[in-house]
């Protein structure tokens, strides 16, 4: 089975509708959405949307958390303070119930899915580090987890004596008695310096994750921000993906 596996998408449709096309034509047979639908982009009812009709597991991000006014926004910056504002005014009621009703977390036999960190779902805790990587391996208890929140994408391989690496193989090999941990990256905003479109797909026949990338109408996807009256920084950042 062919599972696609993506996360923050952040209001970026036309960044979604790419991969959600090409996902379409590479025969998926499952989705899974590690939340961050909403937040930043200029089209939060729109890409709610688009993950309902998938009908498929999605686990709650922080950012959809706070654009249905539920939690804290005070450790948020400016930028993404003034978007979240602007989001809880956009959402319907409909695609807010949604929202709301996410779970953090998501476990199949073989891997856990969550936004943000296993240690902490409701935390929002950043795993950018080896350490928080290596300490996160021992709050799950399946062979994967996959996560995003950080935007960056990264496959860390514990050996079966406990030896974390970072594993840069692509397509990555899901070996017997190893584990992982999976940051899929960002569809709408990815901040690894590489604009395009980041996701993955885990096929569990052949026991391998692979990562893609995909280039989307990023210039439209900018002039929807600045029409909205969003902040040009969140505009800016879509074209070299940071
Ligand atoms: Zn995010």
């Amino acid at each position: 089975m062919k599972i696609a596996i993506f996360s923050d998408i952040h209001a970026n449709l036309e960044a979604l509708q790419a991969v959600l096309a090409f996902l379409k034509d590479a025969s998926i047979d499952r989705y899974i959405c590690l939340g961050d639908i909403v937040g930043y982009g200029a089209s939060p009812n729109e890409c709610t949307e688009e993950v309902r009709k998938l009908n498929c597991p999605v686990v709650i991000g922080n950012h959809d958390y706070v654009g249905v006014g539920m939690g804290d926004i005070s450790y948020f910056n400016m930028t993404a303070k003034t978007a979240i504002l602007w989001t809880r005014n956009q959402l319907k009621a409909e695609n807010a119930d949604f929202l709301k009703a996410l779970p953090f977390t998501h476990k199949e036999n073989s891997f856990l899915a969550v936004h943000a960190s296993p240690q902490s779902p409701e935390k929002w805790e950043y795993v950018i580090t080896m350490d928080s990587a290596l300490n996160n391996m021992n709050h799950f208890s399946e062979q994967i987890c996959f996560i995003g929140h950080s935007h960056i994408p990264f496959f860390l391989e514990l050996d079966p004596e406990g030896n974390g690496e970072l594993n840069r193989n692509n397509p990555l090999e899901i070996k017997d008695g190893y584990r992982y941990l999976i940051n899929v990256g960002s569809v709408g905003q990815p901040r690894d310096n590489n604009p395009k479109s980041a996701f993955v797909i885990y096929d569990t026949d052949e026991k391998m994750v692979t990562l893609k990338r995909l280039a989307y109408d990023v210039g439209k996807a900018q002039e929807k921000i600045i029409e909205a009256g969003l902040p040009v920084q969140l505009a800016q950042r879509l074209q070299s993906g940071y």
